[in-house]
């Protein structure tokens, strides 16, 4: 299955795509979190990124566009992928299906997390992340065994500078200035469907499942 997990920051998309990939044996590809592992390198393109990232601003597309090609290109996207994170602007949306054209690899659907503010500060204002493997935690929804530290591997969680409240906000107006149109864009294709992104995880589990049935996607 080719699939696109659009839905504002904090919508559960990333949570449920680490499920589903594992479950479907399909690359998760985040865009936040290759960028955050740039910036993590001090690639030159995550050097560029880090200042738009801090403030909560969106990556110029040019730079996350072909990030993105060049990934759904490599083989292990060949049996499907979850895109999380991307597309965030009408011409990424439009380049995407371009690039996944030219591999004859289109997209199955594009689920869209549709989810109220209060649901997305609380998640995002609460969310701690593994300095070491990247996991997500909750401070109170998915808190982790020892305060502070990583389940997995004992990494210390520290909180990501764009989940501080006045970047969350930012974030939420820069994903209502930029949703509508993908919005539009996908459902003049027929391929949107929409869920609540405010279930909690395992409830979004089960209604994703149901629809993949329902789709008959694998
Ligand atoms: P995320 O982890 O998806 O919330 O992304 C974190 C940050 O990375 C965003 O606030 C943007 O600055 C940047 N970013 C991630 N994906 C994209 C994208 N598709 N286009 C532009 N910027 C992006």
């Amino acid at each position: 299955m080719r699939l696109v997990l659009l839905g504002p920051p904090g919508a559960g998309k990333g949570t449920q795509a680490k499920v589903l990939s594992k479950e479907y044996k399909i690359p998760h590809i985040s865009t936040g979190d290759i960028l955050r592992e740039a910036v993590k390198a001090q690639t030159p393109i995550g050097l560029k990124a880090k200042v738009y990232m801090d403030k909560g601003e969106l990556v110029p597309d040019e730079v996350v566009i072909e990030m993105v090609a060049q990934r759904v290109a490599k083989p292990d996207c060949g049996k499907g992928f979850m895109l999380d994170g991307f597309p965030r602007t009408a011409a990424q949306a439009k380049s995407l299906d371009a690039t996944l054209v030219k591999l004859n690899r289109p997209v199955d659907l594009v689920i869209y997390f549709k989810t109220s503010v209060e649901t997305i500060i609380q998640r995002l204002s609460g969310r701690r992340v593994c300095r070491i493997c990247g996991e997500n935690y909750h401070v109170k929804n998915i808190p982790p065994k020892v305060a502070g530290k990583c389940d997995k591997d004992g990494g210390e969680l520290y909180q990501r500078n764009d989940d501080k409240e006045e970047t969350i906000l930012n974030r939420i107006k820069v994903y209502d200035n930029t949703v509508p149109e993908i919005i539009s864009y996908y459902e003049g294709k027929g391929i949107l469907r929409t869920v609540s992104g405010d279930f909690d995880v395992d409830e979004a589990y089960d209604h994703l499942s149901k629809l993949f049935v329902k789709e008959n996607l694998k």
